[in-house]
């Protein structure tokens, strides 16, 4: 027996790899991939067009046609093998983490290590086609819509849209076996009803109102099973899988009708990951262990229970609740749970963006929750004060002289030049003058206030995000710093 374990560990140790599954070597190497020129979700049609005019002739590249504003839409194509595999990104401008991951699948394609079996396996078996960034011109404004305000994946009936019309041209022609249908779903999603975002979420879609399970369907059904064993290492209890209402005017319902099988992915939310870096990552190894499946098979021992037992998408996450809050409304205290989510706006002046928040939700949330949480119970909310003087600039008041007029609940302040710093992340409300307050609490508003259990307030709630008086006060002083630099 010892000397059958002294073996083991000899063995072990010559070829640490060995035992290790295929997903678990992909995610080890992961960062030898990662395509470091997109950091971000807000990457432009310009730096992908980049990155693959810098691919090797082996991938060959197609521009395929052009949006309505006249931005390539090209096809890249790897491999020469019978099963012809179609993925597209970005249909929807705002949902980019899948052409993320698509970029560091090239430089993974391109790589020279202990994968070339595989690589030479993809290329031999498969012929895959990607076309990153359907919609440029949405992406360029991040947005979800193409330039003529019509959602492309509403459109693959009347196919208006060059960009749609492309997308069926190509399917048609190649006729692929397989599609991925890749987008990006809201963050709020969640997977079943417990605390769990639905940070990945799949669908083998509809082909008919009665969801029948005609072979196509079934094998997208079952390789996204195997897709979900294996992400289930890294999005634990995080996976959902989307409505699967068929919707006669997508793509995905109308190409699995047309007879490829179809794979919706839809990436959504993860704590601590707003710019969906590890998602990507989670993209990039489902993707290729999808591949890998297609090739040996293994997909088809899947059944229809397990992919069953994946919970459905439901909405019950919001950025922030606060819990049992008393708010006073018409001279009366109430206890409100409020849910409050932020929408994203782009940046006025330089790139990214600014957040605003809103209220989605209020009343009792007790089953809902939030990538922020608290519990206010005894909790009272006072709204903000108005700062009784209109500025021309908030260079007139002193830094410290700001930070005592927070102390004492003035959080909203009226002044000529408040446009210019509405790309910041301000810890007060800045108002041009004659805006209206909005520190009421009700639906859809952004309520700014200042919340205490005694006389002594210990909160502050600005713009969907709370800060501790005491403990976050450093946190404050730096953010009103970024006025005084
Ligand atoms: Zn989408």
């Amino acid at each position: 027996m010892q000397q059958i374990l002294v073996f083991l560990f000899i063995a072990l140790s010559i070829c640490p790899l060995e035992g290790q599954l295929l997903h678990e070597k992909l995610a080890e190497k992961y960062e030898d991939y990662r395509e470091p020129i997109i950091t971000n979700r807000r990457f432009k049609h310009k730096d992908v067009q980049g990155l693959i005019d810098q691919l090797p002739s082996t991938f060959k590249t197609e521009t395929l046609g052009h949006s309505v504003e006249g931005k390539s839409i090209r096809m890249i194509s790897v491999g020469e093998g019978p099963v012809h595999v179609l993925l597209w990104s970005q249909m929807h401008g705002n949902e980019p983490t899948a052409t993320m991951a698509i970029m560091d699948i090239f430089r993974f394609l391109q790589a020279d290590d202990q994968f070339n079996e595989l690589r030479k396996e993809l290329e031999s078996s498969l012929t895959l086609h990607f076309i990153p960034m359907l919609n440029p011109d949405g992406a360029d404004r991040f947005e979800r819509r193409n330039a003529l305000d019509i959602d492309l994946n509403r459109d693959a009936l009347r196919l208006q849209s060059p960009e749609a019309q492309i997308l069926k041209d190509i399917r048609d022609r190649i006729d692929p076996t397989w599609g991925f249908n890749l987008h990006d779903q809201n963050r709020y999603s969640t997977a079943g009803p417990e605390e769990y975002t639905a940070s990945i979420s799949f669908l083998a879609p509809a082909y008919n109102e009665a969801k029948d399970w005609n072979e196509g369907r079934t094998n997208a059904m079952q390789l996204i099973v195997a897709m979900h064993n294996v992400i289930d290492t890294y999005v634990e209890n995080k996976i959902g899988r989307y409505s699967d209402t068929f919707e006669p005017r997508a793509f995905g319902d109308n190409i699995q009708k047309w007879g490829t099988n179809t794979i919706l992915i839809e990436t959504g939310g993860l704590k601590g990951d707003p710019e969906k870096q590890f998602l990507r990552k989670v993209n990039f190894i489902a993707l290729l262990s999808a591949f890998k499946s297609i090739i040996d098979g293994s997909y088809e021992k899947h059944t229809l229970k397990e992919y069953n037992a994946i919970p459905f998408n439901r909405s019950y996450y919001h950025d922030l609740i606060l819990r049992e809050l008393q708010v006073k409304k018409y001279g009366k205290y109430y206890t409100y749970d409020l849910g409050i989510r932020k929408a994203e706006y782009d940046a006025a002046i330089g790139e990214g963006f600014y957040e605003r928040a809103y209220i989605a939700d209020m009343g009792d949330l007790h089953n809902y929750y939030g990538y922020e949480a608290y519990s206010l119970s005894g909790h009272y909310l006072k709204p903000g004060k108005a700062y009784g003087i209109t500025l021309d600039s908030m260079q007139q008041i002193e830094k410290d002289e700001l930070l005592a007029l927070i102390k004492e609940g003035y959080l909203y302040f009226f002044s000529k030049d408040a446009s210019e710093y509405q790309w910041l992340d301000l810890p007060i409300q800045l108002l041009e003058p004659g805006q209206r307050i909005r520190n009421e609490v009700y639906m859809g508003s952004n309520p700014s206030g200042l919340i205490a259990s005694s006389a002594q307030s210990t909160h502050i709630l600005l713009n969907g995000q709370i800060y501790h008086l005491k403990d976050d006060w450093p946190a404050i002083v730096e953010l009103i710093g970024t006025f005084y630099q």
